[in-house]
């Protein structure tokens, strides 16, 4: 058992924490935000993922983990010290290094005995060495510091989940101590360890997920060339991944990822390549075709329908993915507000995202357009001229198909997310477009609600 603080408490510091107390280590969990810690410490979770909560009640009930802002006194002990802290996107692609230089310097400031720090966030290639050296520069106690690169791999909305059950643990460092004493630190998770030096460690996590982001760009390339050539991205896409060279997942079309970790991870890579007078080509491209993604089906609507003013639009989802209340780069974030500037009335439903999206849009009016927040998929529907489905969320798949043309206005749906059969969408009547598989166009009469703003 170590004793293990945690800085930083977001989807990887507080899950990492909770699992290393799971595991059954001592651990507490540092943020600089007061008002996350007083709610952990009532044992409720800042952040939505499935378990995560119970594992916190759990533990904190067993007296293996903590909460606190007071940094000095959770590191000044500690074994080993875990960085979780956010590395954002910084204007030129960047990514911002200060809230891990900040975490690095109160580490320094606190220590009072021997330390291994772990820099769990995802960091540029060189960035450990260079944490290392400059904690070693404002070190005021006598202690030996090692740095080694542990980056995290788990998804948002299964995070714990792919915590204890993590396809490998990626282990950083020429240092003997810093991989022994991880080995044991992670020795209870029982998982594949793999052991290579720093710099190795940090592209693994850059290239695995800029991996990730092509294979999705890829797939909404070849989407988007289906529905010029008449075939469909699904029997597509089901035919491709028998094939155990190319693999069954992450092959499925829609309107593009987000999250907070793709957009940011290629960019970060593409600006180190560049840094290193190299282009990466293939990364480059992977974001170029996101980009144009994302507003894909709001560009298809606007040729079908001349202005959203006045209409009434239904939005079936707002997180970037399911199972999590994170908007970051969220497709939501970039078609809501084209919608509003066109003075669309929104009705919005998410089952966990909506506090989050009040924040940058507030109920009532929005500009040209309002939105207004509501309790189930159906609701949003009712009376709706026109609903985009964003996120795939179960109790948004779950809605039938008949249920659109009951309750629409006109039934007129574009779904990012290919949740329906194209088949089923069209035996109900509903005029529906989605992402690389053949458009179901009705009768004008069914549109007749929408007749005076058709081209
Ligand atoms: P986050 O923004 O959710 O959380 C970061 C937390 O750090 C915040 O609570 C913030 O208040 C806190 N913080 C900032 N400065 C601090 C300090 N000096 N001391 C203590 N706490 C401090 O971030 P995240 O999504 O958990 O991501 C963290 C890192 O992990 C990033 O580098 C990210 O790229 C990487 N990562 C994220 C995911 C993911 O799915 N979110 C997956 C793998 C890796």
């Amino acid at each position: 058992m170590y004793k293990i603080a945690v800085a930083g408490t977001g989807y990887v510091g507080l899950v990492a924490g909770v699992c290393f107390a799971e595991a059954g280590h001592q651990v507490t969990c540092v943020d600089i935000d007061e008002n996350k810690v007083n709610i952990m410490e009532k044992g409720i979770s800042p952040i939505y993922e499935a378990d995560l909560e119970q594992l916190m009640q759990k533990n904190y009930a067993a007296g293996r983990i903590d909460y606190t802002t007071d940094f000095k006194l959770a590191y000044k002990n500690a074994d080993a010290i875990f960085i979780g802290v956010g590395t954002p996107e910084q204007p030129d692609g960047s990514a911002n290094l200060s809230y891990i230089a900040t975490v690095a310097r109160q580490i320094a400031e606190s220590i009072e005995k021997d330390c291994l720090i772990v820099v769990k966030s995802t960091v540029p290639v060189g960035t450990n060495d260079k944490v290392e050296q400059f904690i070693k520069d404002f070190l005021i106690n006598d202690v030996r510091v090692e740095v080694a690169s542990n980056p995290e791999f788990l998804a948002q909305g299964s995070a714990v989940h792919d915590t204890l059950h993590a396809a490998r643990i990626i282990i950083g460092t020429d240092s003997k101590w810093a991989e022994d004493m991880l080995m044991k630190i992670y020795e209870p998770f029982n998982l594949p360890i793999v052991s290579v030096n720093r710099r190795s460690a940090e592209m693994i996590k850059y290239a695995s997920n800029d991996f990730l982001a092509l294979k999705i760009s890829y797939m909404n390339d070849i989407a988007n060339l289906c529905e010029l050539v008449g075939a469909d991205i699904q029997d597509v896409a089901r035919g491709m991944s028998f094939d155990e060279r190319i693999g069954s997942k992450f092959l499925n079309a829609g309107i593009g990822y987000g999250g907070s970790c793709f957009p940011k991870d290629t960019k970060a890579l593409t600006y180190i390549a560049k840094q290193n007078g190299y282009e990466l080509r293939t990364v480059n491209a992977a974001v170029d075709v996101n980009k144009d993604q994302k507003t894909l089906l709001y560009k298809k609507a606007c040729r079908r329908l001349i202005t959203f003013n006045n209409l009434k639009v239904a939005v079936l989802g707002l997180t970037f993915k399911p199972g999590t209340d994170d908007l970051r780069e969220a497709p939501s974030l970039e078609n809501v507000p084209l919608l509003l500037e066109q003075g669309a009335d929104i009705y919005a439903y998410d089952p966990v995202g909506v506090d989050n999206f009040k924040k940058k849009y507030p109920e009532g009016n929005n500009g040209r357009g309002t939105i207004t927040y509501v309790e189930s998929p159906e609701e949003a529907l009712k009376g709706a001229n026109v609903c985009f489905i964003f996120t795939e969320w179960g109790e948004i798949k779950s809605v039938e198909p008949e249920t659109y043309k009951e309750l629409m206005r006109t039934p007129l749906v574009y779904d990012g997310r290919n949740i329906y059969k194209v088949e089923d969408m069209c035996r109900a009547g509903v005029e529906y477009y989605s992402i690389g598989r053949p458009n179901v166009k009705v009768s004008s009469e069914v549109i007749s609600e929408a007749a005076a703003t058709i081209k």
